[in-house]
């Protein structure tokens, strides 16, 4: 099958992540794409294990052995989707218009799985095949929570190389941010408004957080010298809701902070140090909210030196001729695998702009080359090792 009618195939699947809220139901897990994508691996050959990560929702890996001793080299794309709320074009009809496929996932991450997928396929029925083993992994739950990778990578799935499938624009990604996200509170002591001295304003205290966390950027993190492949450090509050009626002394306040963290430092140190430069502040009053669902993840980065880019570089060279070597703000589960001690870059067809947009599309002539410069780093890499 080619690359094309097998996206066409994927993105009419629906795959939809939850995102936490009230939905339910098959659309709203993995479920079919996994049996989509065990089939298309089984039909190859493949030792499957399908992972149940959470109910209807799992991870699917698919392992190829051809040599006891040789290297692995995984492949990894997420199979979930964000919403199709407030899209502009059918999410699940992929139409293909002057030379771009519409549909939600086209672009993240099914366009970077098709072209895994086929790549593979290749790869395996190749007489004159490298000298690796293959592994393709499609993990639930990208999107949301990064629980699919994180649960591989605690049950024993690992590898000696990776590509992690995302839009990059068939750049190589050797570094990407992580981030912190969470609550702070603040209460007071609600009174009629008309007695408003009797009372404590939250949402006054929490004026005095804001203007903490404000200062904070501006004197911590703006002067910090950035990566030089992701750029500096930030801190952003980006939600905030309290009180009761306008007549009522609001008794709480709630903001929503988003630290952007560099690939050296972890999502838990950044957040403890916001919550002591502000406990440093004997005006500020405040409360710590850790019980949301709000997910934590690290940066990674891997040396541009490395075997694994030196071979990526020159299968994309060997293709278009040309590759960019870049770090990227957005995370991704290749934090999660570098974590865990895996080589990995970051690598796939499509613009990170078209990703979770009202009318995501891909660039079908990428997601062609895609599949030959996938192939073409099985065959670099294995040339090197
Ligand atoms: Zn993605």
């Amino acid at each position: 099958m080619s690359v094309v009618p097998l996206l066409q195939d994927l993105v009419s699947i629906r795959s939809t992540n939850p995102m936490g809220r009230e939905f339910s139901g098959h659309d709203y897990t993995e479920a079919a794409m996994a049996d989509y994508v065990d089939a298309y691996l089984r039909k190859l050959g493949a030792d499957i294990e399908r992972q149940e990560v959470k109910p209807d929702r799992p991870n699917v890996i698919g392992r190829f052995e051809f040599h006891a001793d040789a290297p692995w080299l995984m492949y990894e794309a997420h199979m979930d989707t964000v919403l199709v709320e407030g899209m502009t074009i059918d999410p699940f009809d992929p139409v293909i218009k002057d030379g771009l496929m519409y549909g939600r996932g086209s672009c993240d991450t099914k366009a970077s799985m098709a072209s895994m997928l086929v790549a593979i396929s290749r790869l395996v029925e190749n007489a004159d095949r490298p000298r690796l083993n293959l592994m393709f992994l499609a993990a639930m739950d990208e999107e949301f929570q990064f629980s699919g990778i994180s649960h591989a990578v605690q049950n024993g799935v690992t590898a000696d190389f990776a590509v992690c499938g995302e839009p990059t624009e068939l750049n190589l990604v050797i570094a990407h941010k992580g981030a912190a996200r969470w609550r702070i509170r603040t209460g007071g002591l609600s009174t009629h408004s008309s007695k408003c001295d009797d009372g404590i304003n939250a949402l006054y205290r929490m004026a005095k957080v804001l203007n903490a966390i404000e200062k904070y950027h501006a004197t911590k993190m703006r002067p910090r010298k950035g990566h030089p492949l992701v750029g500096g450090p930030t801190v952003s509050v980006g939600r905030i809701e309290g009180g009761q009626t306008v007549n009522t002394v609001p008794d709480w306040a709630c903001i929503e902070l988003d630290r952007r963290t560099l690939p050296e430092e972890t999502a838990e140190d950044a957040r403890a140090e916001i919550i002591d430069y502000l406990a440093n502040h004997p005006d500020i009053d405040f409360e710590v909210k850790h019980d949301e669902g709000f997910n934590m993840f690290g940066g990674m980065e891997i040396s541009p030196d490395c075997t694994l880019v030196q071979a990526a570089r020159s299968a994309c060279e060997s293709v278009t001729g040309s590759t960019e070597i870049l770090g990227v703000p957005y995370g991704a589960d290749a934090g999660k695998m570098v974590a865990a001690g895996i080589p990995t870059i970051v690598f796939g067809p499509g613009n990170i702009l078209q990703a979770h947009s009202a009318d995501e599309f891909v660039e079908v002539a990428q997601v062609e080359t895609a599949v030959h410069i996938h192939e073409a780093i099985a065959h670099h890499l294995a040339e090197r090792i």
